[in-house]
C-alpha cells in the first residue's frame, strides 16, 4: 500500500520520532503549525475516523493515552488535539492521525 505514514510505522521513511508504544507511533509534522506539532497514527492501517471498525477501539483509545504521554514526557499541559476526516475538513493523508499542536494560543471556534 503506497501510504507515507504506513511507510513511516515501518521506518522505511525516516521521521523525527517522539513517542513510541505497541499501538501508536508520534513523530514531529513536517510543516508544523505550532511550536509543537506532533502527530499521533496507529500503526496499523485506518484510513480515517469514519473507517475505523469496531474492533479498533484499543487502538483508538491508545492515541488518546499516547498523547497524555506525550504531554507528559515534554511537560506540556495546555494543547489541543485534532483529526481532519475526509478532504473538505482538511484531511490531506488518508491514513488515521490526530494532530498534537502545543505552545501557542489557538482559536475556538476554529477557522
Ligand atoms: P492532514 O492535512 O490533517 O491530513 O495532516 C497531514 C499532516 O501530515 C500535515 O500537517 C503534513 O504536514 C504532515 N505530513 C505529511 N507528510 C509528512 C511526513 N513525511 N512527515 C511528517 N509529517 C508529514
Amino acid at each position: 500500500m503506497d501510504c507515507i505514514f504506513c511507510k513511516i510505522a515501518c521506518g522505511e521513511v525516516k521521521s523525527r520520532i517522539v513517542y513510541e508504544d505497541d499501538k501508536t507511533l508520534a513523530f514531529e509534522d513536517l510543516n508544523p503549525q505550532a511550536p509543537t506539532h506532533i502527530l499521533i497514527i496507529p500503526k496499523n492501517h485506518i484510513e480515517s475516523i469514519l473507517e475505523a471498525k469496531d474492533s479498533d477501539l484499543q487502538t483508538i483509545g491508545a492515541i488518546n493515552i499516547a498523547a497524555r504521554n506525550i504531554a507528559k514526557k515534554l511537560n506540556i499541559s495546555d494543547f489541543r488535539i485534532v483529526s481532519n476526516c475526509g478532504k473538505k475538513a482538511g484531511q490531506s493523508v488518508f491514513h488515521l492521525h490526530y494532530h498534537f499542536l502545543a505552545g501557542r494560543r489557538f482559536l475556538w471556534p476554529p477557522g
